[in-house]
């Protein structure tokens, strides 16, 4: 086997045994992307309880951007049909 090809199949191999990485998002252990982890992206059931119970007890909430001064709201004033 020449160099070259050695060297692609190390690549490949390379590429096929990286196993993606990424943080859990509620105690920021690493958790691997795979069928070994069910409860991905968190590391465990505790983890994505957790993460559940704060969305639901609205400690996560979409950041709205509050209205300055230079912000108008347009003058809507409720009219009655005559
Ligand atoms: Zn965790």
């Amino acid at each position: 086997m020449c160099y070259v090809s050695t060297l692609i199949n190390y690549r490949l191999l390379q590429a096929v045994s990286v196993t993606r990485i990424v943080i859990c998002p509620t105690c920021g252990h690493e958790v691997a992307w795979g069928q070994q982890s069910p409860f991905r992206p968190f590391c465990s059931e505790r983890c994505r309880k957790i993460d559940l119970g704060a969305w639901a007890s609205d400690s996560y909430r979409v950041p709205v951007a509050a209205p300055g001064d230079d912000f108008d709201l347009p003058d809507i004033t409720p009219t009655r049909p005559e």
